[in-house]
């Protein structure tokens, strides 16, 4: 079949002037406000993009009830999405073989970053968790894609399939429990830096664990010295890292299910780490007012900033949190302080770490502005793949 033929298989959207520059601009996503004439979509369907003037853009998928509308697939016309589906899981996990190291745990697809938006892959060793985000990736045949090749590629026990309620309910998916796709195997041990964790397949956050930190949990364990405290800390990610180098360890969560498969981790590294369950705010001012010090201390807290309108209230939360930490920091003192809201720039983020110094009449250096690790790739075109900071900050006296 040639181009012509195929292009009159797909239907063709028209996109705002607004929306076809914002792809000729290297973007992926449309905006429901840029479609000129949805009528007549189906959820999830392959459409063609055209500009205002019907010059053809590219292939995208639809959704019929996101805010964005249209997510690109190809600036071509495919014409066979599963075998285009397949190539582009061939390379994203390619791609890692080159970048991945000193893990058996990794982000093996990234959504828009590896050119297959609405889906997420995370190995954990013989294990696999996916992830599926958007009407058109939830179809079936994806699945039926999508599995076999992973399977091929990468022998995997078992596949578990995760899912976020908030994320279906947005796209009109119906509900769907967390549950193995493949194999029977739902718990496995991962590494990585050396550092062993447990993962339960149906348990947890996110896909499991914060893969995107593995990067900075070892930069961590370079800086970190003395007493250390880990705010925020889930499953230990950066508790059992700092273990190995300082000479005791607090770790806070609110969660008690994510404490204790901390303990289980701290135990499979023969660690001791002291574990506490509380709010962190309320924990961060009692141990300021106790005099507490400390000589490394970590802050990871959930994304404060949801969305663009509660960036004032965010930006306020991170400062205070940041102004303890700074305050209890002994000279020489090390605090490495995270943010994964997109919403929070990194600019914003380092302006808060300098009114923070200042208020806590520190003198601070920054030593590094890290971000995610290179398993979640930042496009640079696509401002939203890059969302997390870590800002390792050196506090002088
Ligand atoms: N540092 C962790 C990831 C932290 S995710 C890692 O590298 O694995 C954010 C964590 O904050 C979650 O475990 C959540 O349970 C916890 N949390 C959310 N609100 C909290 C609060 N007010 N006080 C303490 N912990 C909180």
């Amino acid at each position: 079949m040639g181009p012509a033929e195929a292009k009159l298989r797909l239907r063709t959207v028209p996109v705002s002037v607004r929306g076809a520059s914002r792809l000729r601009s290297g973007h992926f996503w449309v905006y429901r406000s840029d479609v000129l004439s949805p009528d007549g979509i189906g959820p999830g369907e392959l459409v063609a993009i055209a500009d205002p003037r019907g010059k053809f853009l590219g292939t995208a998928l639809y959704s019929s009830s996101s805010q964005i509308a249209l997510r690109l697939f190809s600036t071509e016309l495919i014409e066979d999405f599963a075998q285009v589906l397949r190539e582009r899981i061939n390379e994203a996990i390619r791609f890692r073989e080159k970048i991945v190291k000193d893990t058996d745990a990794y982000r093996v697809v990234f959504s828009e970053a590896d050119l297959l938006p609405g889906i997420i892959v995370d190995r954990y060793n013989d294990m696999i968790a996916l992830q599926v985000l958007t009407q058109a990736m939830d179809a079936e045949p994806v699945r039926q894609t999508l599995v076999p090749e992973l399977l091929s590629r990468l022998q995997p026990a078992s596949i578990v399939e995760r899912t976020e309620a908030r994320v279906r309910e947005l796209e009109q998916l119906a509900p769907r429990e967390a549950a193995l796709i493949f194999g029977e195997k739902s718990s496995t041990q991962f590494s990585m830096n050396g550092v062993r964790f447990h993962y339960s397949a149906l348990a947890g956050q996110k896909t499991g664990a914060f893969l995107d930190q593995r990067e900075n949990y070892r930069a961590a364990r370079e800086y970190a010295h003395g007493e250390a405290l880990d705010v925020f800390c889930y499953q230990g990610g950066f508790a059992l890292h700092l273990a190995q180098t300082c000479s005791h360890v607090t770790a806070i969560d609110s969660s008690r299910p994510a404490l204790e498969v901390a303990d289980q981790n701290a135990t499979l590294n023969v660690q001791e780490i002291e574990w506490l369950e509380g709010n962190a705010f309320d924990v961060l001012k009692d141990y300021a007012t106790a005099g507490r010090q400390y000589d490394t201390i970590v802050l990871d807290p959930p994304a404060f900033a949801k969305s663009k309108k509660n960036l004032d209230t965010a930006l306020r939360g991170y400062k205070e949190l940041n102004l303890r930490a700074l305050k209890m920091l002994r000279p020489d003192g090390i605090l490495v302080t995270c943010s994964c809201s997109y919403h929070v720039s990194q600019a914003d983020f380092l302006q808060m770490i300098a009114e923070a110094g200042n208020d806590a009449r520190r003198h601070i250096r920054v030593l590094e502005v890290r971000s995610q690790a290179k398993d979640h790739p930042i496009v640079p075109a696509i401002p939203e793949t890059s969302y997390l900071k870590a800002v390792f900050v050196h506090v002088n006296d």
